[in-house]
């Protein structure tokens, strides 16, 4: 959706603001709503266990719960998206899946088909071929691991990219897999597309050289605890790294970082999850360290009660915060009403921060998610003034690391310009222009490859071209 058309469409009421403010309350939607669950109970839907051996990870379990309240055309279009375009393989807990088409009653065969095109958590979950562009579907710069986390691994698994920051990345699961997943490259199962990379290491191993890693490096203070998802982890291991960890005396600040808190809050509600989170809670406060929860939630239906339960859990149990760091991305949340409905629906219902909007990274496939940095800072300037300050969320575009050394500026501008769109993107999509000409030229001079002028939106700049790949980098 462009933001120019929603922005035209906002309305003034009688509050007298584009955004016209309403407390909300949260809902869970009937499950039973769908065939495949018309028998499941409130004790079994509350249940960790039943959520994990009930979600879907096929096309033939997603017909059993949905039957034919969607029709074929749907299911033929999420088939040829698996085979030819998805990046993540399907994982979708029963809890997500149920907040998609919630607004629309089932009325027979066929009835939820528009609304399960339509909807905003399926368009990131349940990816069709049909929602992906066919004229300009890849970035000719999306790679596997578009951030270089891999390139900035100071032991395997822990990415040292910013100065006082690092990123450890405990296992490569998730409780949901998201289909615009940055960390494609390593998490999930494979798909017929993509061939995942694997960790090599024990994983006892794994982490004490993360620890060790840290005690040599007292720059250090803060760390992103991640996966995949720290829910698959069973929680005994989990404390015991977190435990460790707070035994390094320069780490100040640690970040659990969890989608399952949104897509199965069942896991946080564990009556022996949330006494280790406690137990973990008072270590920290009793050492000075802050220790928060980083959740990820796209939009405001993923807030449901059991949610809000979830969050008020953790903070029950001691955590110093709960933040979400959701991804920006067209068809989803990329309309200034969206991210303020999921804001408010996080603040008000659930006491979680809204913290940052990334913006979705260049990993294959991804165009039809992406916004533009342009677009990026209209929605930034259009959702200000309604949040309080500290709530008030952050867009964010994370650029290439390695342009960090020694010519920052000149690359984060450089970067910049290879994400704006090309002013006629509306017509025929983002375009590199100049660029066959330059490749040609390094043809006929019979170079393995070589650099060319070429511009991107009208931004000129180098590009590099290899008649051996045929890619411009
Ligand atoms: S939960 Fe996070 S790490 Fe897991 S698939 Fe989604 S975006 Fe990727």
């Amino acid at each position: 959706m462009s933001i120019e058309t929603s922005i035209a469409a906002l309305v003034e009421d009688e509050t007298g603001q584009p955004y016209p403010y309403r407390a909300v309350e949260l809902v869970e939607p009937d499950w039973t709503r769908f065939p495949g669950w018309k028998d499941v109970t409130a004790a079994e839907w509350e249940s960790v266990q039943w959520q994990r051996s009930h979600c879907v990870k096929n096309l033939k379990q997603l017909r059993e719960v949905l039957g034919d309240l969607v029709d074929e055309r749907f299911y033929a279009d999420l088939e040829r998206d698996q085979a030819e375009r998805a990046t993540m393989s399907m994982l979708v807990p029963p809890q997500m899946l149920n907040t998609m088409a919630s607004h629309v009653a089932p009325r027979g065969a066929g009835s939820l088909t528009d609304a399960f095109y339509a909807d905003p958590v399926r368009h990131y979950m349940l990816p069709v071929f049909s929602d992906r562009r066919t004229d300009w579907p890849s970035h000719p710069h999306a790679t596997r691991d578009s951030l270089h986390e891999h390139d900035m691994w100071a032991v395997e698994g822990l990415t040292h990219r910013y100065p006082t920051k690092v990123l450890a990345e405990l296992l490569p699961t998730c409780p949901q897999y998201c289909g615009h997943c940055t960390r494609m490259d390593l998490v999930g199962n494979s798909t017929p597309t993509v061939e995942k990379l694997k960790l090599t290491g024990k994983p006892n191993d794994r982490l004490g050289a993360m620890i060790d890693y840290l005690r040599r490096t007292p720059s250090v203070r803060d760390v992103v605890v991640s996966g995949g998802d720290v829910a698959n982890m069973p929680w005994p291991r989990l404390e015991a790294f977190l435990t460790e960890l707070m035994t390094v005396e320069n780490i100040r600040d640690i970040r659990l970082a969890t989608k399952a808190l949104i897509g199965m809050p069942q896991h946080w509600l564990q009556p022996d999850v949330v006494e280790g989170v406690n137990r973990i809670a008072t270590l920290a406060r009793s050492r000075g360290v802050s220790l928060a929860m980083h959740t990820h939630a796209n939009h405001a239906n993923s807030v449901t009660p059991l949610v809000a339960r979830g969050a008020k859990a953790m903070l029950d149990a001691g955590l110093r915060d709960v933040r979400n760091q959701g991804v920006l991305l067209n068809g989803v949340n990329a309309d200034p009403h969206a991210l303020l409905d999921l804001c408010f629906r996080l603040l008000d219902g659930a006491q979680v921060m809204p913290y940052y909007f990334y913006m979705c990274d260049m990993i294959p496939f991804s165009e039809h998610w992406r916004v533009s940095v342009a677009d990026a800072q209209r929605l930034q300037h259009h959702i200000m003034g309604y949040l309080p300050g500290y709530a008030t969320p952050r867009i964010v575009c994370d650029v290439l690391p390695h342009l960090d050394r020694g010519r920052r500026r000149r690359g984060a501008a450089a970067h910049l310009h290879l994400l704006r769109p090309d002013p006629h993107a509306a017509a025929g999509g983002p375009r590199l222009v100049g660029a066959a000409r330059a490749a040609r030229r390094v043809r006929a001079q019979g170079r393995r490859g070589g650099r060319g002028v070429a511009s991107y939106g009208g931004a000129p700049g180098l590009v590099t071209y290899s008649p051996v790949t045929g890619r411009f980098s």
